[in-house]
């Protein structure tokens, strides 16, 4: 086959909201269309009715657009292509049925529930390797059949899997693959309700969609063999097939929710960005060597190859996909680079309208409704080159910039529960809305109640009547630190926790320029009235 016929299709059934797993084989299978210049198809498998999941196809489609991972054919909708629905196909199922049926491959199945669950109890109790069905039907004369057809006894078909032999197939992954046929069962092509199952619909749309290269996950591995013996059965040419390495979690255990494995829209809502996430996807099992982790959408579209897929399971490392985050932040966070002129502590780079577009919109989303709104885009203007490089993703954004819309509130009593983990890489001083702190705080290391309350009613004073910019506060306070016969460390520790509520905060006159003079004045008067009461 050469490359530039590459048809490939991402087939998902929505059972359930699409997670890493199933969009980084789309994503692999996108990337392959790519590099090769083929086509790329979303179909949707949705012939298990009872396993529908509302709102999954939105969710699945979401995911899709949300990663730029873009589909080249289908129905056409609106002057867009619309994916593919197997439950608007049916009749093309129920043909191949029927021509399997003609040809002596499949054969209708009469029994009913009741007599399968029967059969495979009693299979249990004789301790037979578990089959799904011990065949009944398979031989039924012609008069049998023809007496329970006249009974209107409703019916499944079944694939007549040939009893002996073997079944293979390479695989691009995993090499050659042998199944003995007397492991696979007769299994079931058209439900009773006309229904096709998976395996009958997807060998069906492959073939007349024309696939060319199945990348899918390693569980339907399995299923491949069944694949083959249809695809000989129809005389179809079946397409290559490439089984994707299984994603485990860091301790070794298949991937789940436990490890975080939650949903993609999850972790757009939670604010990674898509370029991060296709990066951190396209390399769970995949690699162009083993150094380079960082690959913009298109790097991945010039390098990517089938032959460098692992063949061993990829491990998911969420902290691999904060970093890779991060990467992707800062990268587009500053515009210009800051001028080596400029003085230490007014260097302030500028940030990209993109960037602060996204800050914007996370903290709109995430900071406590006590906030007022619309969130102002000047004052995140300048609060964004305080933050962006500590910021892994823009979910932990109104964590780190909390204290700049909400009043730190000093306690003397704090409940008991506060917890003494680092959250955000800062110290939690008190969860929920309100940003309260131990008044203790103020103390840091080395002060005593009295050189502190000296040193915030110093600051009260000085504060009021200094230019309120990064450099001045810089050199104004270092100063009063000296008169005050306070270390510059200690002292700026107490201002710190002060106007912030926290012990790290961005650096400090920077900060301070951009909560203005009035905010910092009251947050140190309210520091003051309660370290009176520590
Ligand atoms: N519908 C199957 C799924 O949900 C597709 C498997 C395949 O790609 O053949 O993953």
């Amino acid at each position: 086959m050469s490359e530039g016929n590459v048809r490939v299709r991402f087939a998902p059934s929505p059972t359930g909201y699409p997670h890493v797993g199933n969009i980084r084989t789309a994503l692999f299978n996108w990337l392959f269309a790519r590099h090769t210049g083929g086509k790329f198809i979303v179909r949707i498998e949705d012939t298990d009715v009872t396993r529908k999941v509302r709102g999954a196809v939105e969710a699945i489609l979401d995911s899709l657009r949300w990663l730029g991972i873009d589909w080249d054919e289908g129905p056409e909708v609106g002057g867009d292509y619309a994916p593919y629905v197997q439950s608007e196909r049916r009749d093309l199922y129920q043909k191949c049925a029927q021509q399997l049926l003609e040809g002596g491959h499949a054969y209708k199945c009469y029994c009913s529930s009741e007599r399968l669950s029967q059969m495979r109890a009693e299979m249990a109790e004789r301790k037979e390797s578990m089959r799904t069905y011990d065949r009944r039907c398979r031989d039924l004369t012609q008069e049998e059949r023809d007496k329970l057809e006249a009974q209107d006894i409703t019916h499944v078909v079944r694939f007549k899997t040939p009893l002996e032999g073997t079944t293979s197939f390479n695989d691009l992954i995993k090499g050659d693959v042998t199944f003995d046929n007397c492991t696979l069962d007769d299994f079931i092509l058209l439900k009773s309700d006309g229904y096709p199952t998976y395996h009958l619909a997807n060998i069906v749309d492959d073939h007349l969609m024309q696939i060319s290269h199945v990348l899918r996950a390693d569980e339907w591995l399995s299923s491949t063999p069944r694949h083959i013996l249809l695809y000989q059965a129809l005389r179809y040419e079946p397409p290559e097939f490439a089984h994707l390495p299984m994603i485990l979690g860091p301790d070794r255990a298949k991937l789940s929710k436990r490890h975080g494995a939650t949903s993609i829209i999850e972790y757009r809502d939670r604010g990674y960005l898509p370029e991060a996430m296709v990066n951190f996807l396209a390399l769970l099992g995949w690699a162009l060597d083993d150094k380079t982790e960082i690959f913009s959408k298109e790097e991945l579209v010039q390098y990517f190859s089938i032959e460098r897929i692992s063949k061993t399971s990829a491990i998911f490392n969420k902290d691999k996909l904060d970093w890779i985050n991060g990467f992707y932040i800062r990268k587009d966070a500053v515009i210009e680079a800051p001028t080596a002129q400029a003085s230490a502590t007014a260097l302030v780079p500028q940030m990209s309208s993109n960037f602060v577009e996204r800050l914007s919109e996370s903290l709109d989303r995430d900071l406590p409704t006590e906030v007022k709104r619309p969130i102002s885009k000047e004052y995140v203007q300048q609060i964004a080159p305080l933050i962006y490089e500590r910021l892994k993703k823009f979910g932990e954004a109104a964590e780190l910039c909390k204290f700049f819309f909400i009043e730190p509130v000093p306690q003397t009593i704090l409940p008991t529960d506060i917890p003494s983990e680092e959250k955000f890489g800062m110290p939690t001083i008190y969860p929920g809305d309100k940003l309260v702190y131990d008044a203790k705080l103020l103390l840091g290391k080395n002060l005593t109640k009295e050189a502190a309350m000296a040193g915030l009613e110093a600051a009260l004073r000085r504060l009021q009547d200094v230019p309120f910019d990064a450099s001045s506060l810089d050199l104004e306070l270092r100063f009063l630190a000296g008169e005050l016969g306070l270390k510059t460390g200690d002292f700026f520790g107490l201002l710190r926790v002060a106007v912030t509520g926290r012990t790290a905060a961005p650096p400090l006159f920077q900060t301070m320029a951009v909560l203005g003079r009035e905010r910092c004045l009251r947050r140190v008067e309210a520091a003051l009235g309660k370290l009176g009461l520590v």
